[in-house]
């Protein structure tokens, strides 16, 4: 039996996964997850062979070989540049890229069509980091690693919803706290089930972080915890950043006040941070998605710098990374602002990197942005953009702005692995090899790389994205510059131009690792950098202990940090945050279509203040119009008291495939942070006002479809084990929909010869339908006043496709009861165990710890990301029936 090792494609941590007889699981032997999987990899087998892969090119909707439509695009190019310039063309590509997919697409921008126009939705998830970086060290560098997490005796997390974003490395700093008594501190707006964990949580104000940190630098400034002879010798600017913290943030009265907070929780924080040596700082996207997010992380990285906690065990900053190979497109220099390999714009640089690629047109200046790239695209700057393993008409701000942007641009094309919205508005679609099915390597959040390795064969003509740019670099006339035969042969030149003339001022440095051959980079160990040979003054895992930093002087800076105003708007008195479920990935392209990853969160949902809804008169479970500058969708409400008053959040996840409010992303404003490009993705001023619903339905059916019901009838999609279910819901009259017997058929998605039966009880405003194809059940839907919650559908979900006899017709449209399987939303996604079910047991056997809910019912024992939400199940249950653990 033999075994592949790769490594999962859904985040930043980077878990190792080994592959025998097909089956994906967690590597024992992988140092970033020992094993472990969350949720989502932990369902990898089930993404191998999911439907509606795309398989073959297409140009303009008709199928074309690869040769017509690589040819198209080169011409297309040659004859756009040409009249033109290099300028008028765009790529905008992915941090799902393998490092070898984003290598070639920068090369072929940057180095041939020669302009800086390659940008990645990176730029959507932590590029506030990156200048963050740039600005403190000089350059784009991690300095710890995850064993910092084990041994770090308080760990900090900043608008980080860790325990469902990085579940595995959030499992890893539970284990360490069970261990050594870590102690834990959440600063997020929200309560996730992050802060559900944690010793203290504080939640500022939206936006407070570079007050709450400024204040804190002046805390450890006055409790004389600053390292005065390390920042002497090490740090620049430290004079300059405290005179403006002080300025701002003088007291830890005016820090509560402006962050909202209560003094006493901020002093207990600051106290924690000044009395800790082993002190790290781990963020995410609640920094890095702001309007200010830059200026967040230096807050973060000049308390650190201040105290000399950078680059030793147990203490550090550390921005966790949103998507598996941000990382890596990183290190290529896949943002529009980098140039590659960790060298900018600089004259020099630009002279390096033309020499090493032999490009004497190489980009000079940075490009388009993500968001200024959509705008070029919109105004008529852009003639042609690619499109690359990610779906901007969904993640993007203002989505229908970026949809028109794409219709109106004169060449659209897209290279993905399954039909998108942003698919759906391509010129030229190309078919991308998946996960299983390329060869290359990824970056993890502690600068780990590490091989994912094929073990599946394309369907159809789908190829790996690399290939598909070389094949066009090619066709433009630059055979030998794009001769690349395999990934292992762009690996190294990408590493060796890591350290070409790297006099070890640039840290990345993989040039131990050029000189691979095919059969030394097929079996590729995990492996950090700096790499072992290089002697880039790392030390082991870390970098920076020494205290010698990539600038100029050798000196980090720590930055003086104003203060930003809030984003007001008239008439828009919420601030809507934008953010992630637990099960889902991006905009659900793979994740969406696995049944049981949809069952923990199976529609999207404004989450609203009590006080917010009240004022509003809505309900838990009632309709919303959420409403901004850019546009308006109307949501299911959760009523959520872990929320602020004043703000509300949405999941970025669901797109027009699957829900009739499309994505969350047409809400949110084109404010960006003025040094990273990076969109505020949590700050869109928006209003919210209950809808009146009419009439709440059910819909299930075997076969997938779209649904256009009209503007006054929502819906949403999640895919069963037989087929689909649908939650409908009317803000108009139900008549219309069921007078037509044409109308209910095409509801219901069968045809003239299907066999349609019905049940009617207008009184108690109740009517039932079911479609049957050759005696077996193909689709039936349930209609019923608000607020009904339709048991009879979660019984019928196990009929479909099933033969029904007179008896079970008879059942299905009395409406049957739900049987004892049903359990509410799923809480454990791998043993498919539901919310009431685990409820009833804790009462019913008085369970009093999340060990004996698993050796009850199996929940939480597989992957654990279920695990805060058991505990806070258990919390409830004191609280409610006062029993103790
Ligand atoms: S934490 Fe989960 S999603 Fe992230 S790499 Fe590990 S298994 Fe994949």
């Amino acid at each position: 039996m033999s075994t592949i090792r790769t490594t999962c494609p859904y985040c930043g941590v980077g878990c190792g996964v080994t592959v025998e007889d097909g089956v994906p699981r967690g590597d024992r032997g992988h140092p970033s997850n020992f094993g472990r999987l969350c949720s989502k990899g932990a369902a990898l087998k089930d993404a191998l062979d999911l439907p509606d892969r795309l398989q073959h090119p297409t140009i303009d909707g008709r199928a074309a070989s690869w040769d017509e439509a690589l040819d198209r695009i080169a011409a297309e190019f040659t004859r756009i540049r040409t009249a033109h310039g290099p300028d008028a063309i765009g790529f905008y590509v992915s941090g799902q890229f393998l490092t070898e997919d984003y290598y070639v697409a920068n090369k072929l921008m940057k180095g041939f069509v020669g302009a800086g126009n390659i940008d990645t939705n990176s730029r959507l998830c932590m590029s506030s980091t990156v200048a963050g970086h740039v600005r403190a060290f000089g350059e784009d560098v991690v300095p710890g690693c995850y064993e910092d997490l084990e041994e770090a005796d308080l760990v900090v997390l900043v608008g980080s919803n860790m325990a469902w974003c990085h579940p595995v490395l959030y499992q890893r700093l539970m284990a360490a706290r069970e261990k050594r008594g870590t102690q834990v501190i959440t600063i997020d707006p929200r309560r996730t089930a992050t802060a559900d964990m944690a010793d203290l949580h504080l939640p500022l104000a939206p936006g407070g972080d570079v007050m709450l940190f400024n204040g804190l630098l002046v805390h450890l400034v006055d409790a004389g915890k600053v390292d005065r002879d390390w920042v002497g010798e090490h740090v620049a600017g430290f004079d300059e950043a405290v005179a403006a913290a002080r300025q701002t943030a003088g007291s830890v009265e005016l820090v509560g006040a402006a962050t909202d907070l209560d003094p006493t929780d901020v002093l207990r924080f600051y106290d924690s941070f000044a009395r800790t040596e082993r002190v790290m700082t781990l963020y995410s996207q609640g920094v890095n998605q702001a309007a200010n997010g830059a200026d967040k992380v230096n807050a973060i990285l000049n308390c650190h710098l201040a105290t000399a906690r950078i680059g030793r065990a147990g203490m550090g900053p550390f921005s966790l990374t949103g998507q598996p190979n941000a990382m890596g497109g990183r290190e290529v220099g896949g943002l529009a602002n980098q140039l590659a390999a960790h060298m900018g714009f600089e004259p020099e640089s630009v002279d390096r990197v033309g020499r090493f690629w032999n490009a004497p047109q190489v980009a000079r200046t940075p490009g388009h942005k993500a968001v200024d790239l959509f705008e070029a695209a919109a105004d008529g700057r852009l003639k042609a953009i690619w499109i690359a393993a990610t779906n901007p008409a969904v993640s993007m701000p203002r989505a229908d702005l970026v949809r028109d942007a794409l219709r109106a641009c004169p060449l659209v094309i897209v290279s993905d692995a399954w039909p998108t919205d942003t698919t759906a508005l391509a010129d030229i679609v190309l078919p991308a090899a998946g996960w299983a099915e390329k060869d290359g390597t990824v970056t993890n959040s502690e600068r780990r790389i590490s091989r994912q390795r094929r073990f599946r064969a394309p369907p159809g003509e789908a190829r790996p994205d690399w290939w598909m740019f070389a094949e066009v670099g090619r066709r433009m006339g630059w055979r030998e510059a794009f001769a690349f035969e395999t990934p292992a042969a762009i690996f190294r030149e990408h590493a060796a131009l890591t350290a070409f003339e790297n006099d070890g001022r640039r840290r990345l440095d993989l040039g131990a690792l050029a000189t691979l051959d095919d059969a030394a980079y097929d079996a590729l160990d995990p492996v950090q950098w700096p790499c072992p040979k290089t002697g880039q003054g790392g030390s082991g895992p870390r970098l920076f202990s020494r205290g010698r930093f990539p600038t100029d002087d050798g000196r980090a800076r720590m930055l003086p940090l104003a203060i930003r105003a809030d984003t007001k708007l008239a008439g828009y008195p919420l601030i809507l945050n934008t953010g992630r479920v637990r099960d889902q990935w991006h905009t659900m392209t793979r994740t969406g279509r696995i049944a049981h990853l949809m069952t923990h969160s199976p529609g999207p949902r404004l989450a609203l203040h009590p006080r917010d809804a009240m004022l509003r008169g809505i309900v838990d479970g009632g309709l919303a119009r959420v409403s901004s500058a850019q546009g308006h969708i109307s949501l299911r409400v959760e009523i959520d008291a872990g929320l602020r008053q004043g703000q509300v959040f949405a999941p970025m996840h669901w797109t027009d495939q699957f829900a009739s409010s499309g994505p969350t992303d047409r809400l949110v404003h084109a404010l960006t942070d003025p040094v990273s490009g990076q969109p505020d993705l949590k700050g869109t001023p928006v209003q919210v006002s209950a809808l009146s619903e009419t009439w709440r339905g059910v819909l299930l059916r075997r076969r997938d479809g779209q649904l256009s019901l009209g503007d006054d009838r929502l819906w949403s999609k999640a895919p069963i084990a037989a087929g689909f279910r649908y939650e409908l819901t009317g803000v108009a009259a139900l008549q219309s929909l069921i007078d037509s017997e044409q109308t209910l058929r095409r509801l219901l998605h069968i045809d003239a010869a299907a066999e349609l039966v019905s049940y009617a009880d207008p009184k108690k405003a109740v009517f039932r339908y079911a479609g049957l194809v050759d005696g077996r059940l193909d689709a039936c839907v349930f209609f019923a006043a608000p607020q009904a919650t339709f048991p009879e559908a979660d019984a019928a979900c196990a009929l479909l496709g099933q033969p029904l006899d007179a008896v079970k017709r008879l059942g299905l449209l009395a409406g049957l009861e739900a049987g004892p399987q049903a359990s509410g939303n799923i809480v454990c996604a791998c043993m498919s165990v539901g919310e009431a079910r685990i409820r009833q047991a804790i009462r019913a056997h008085g369970l009093t710890s999340t060990a004996e809910i698993g050796a009850l019912l199996g929940a939480g024992t597989q992957c654990g990301s279920c695990l805060p939400e058991l505990k806070k199940m258990l919390a409830l249950n004191v609280i409610e029936t006062g029993v103790q653990a």
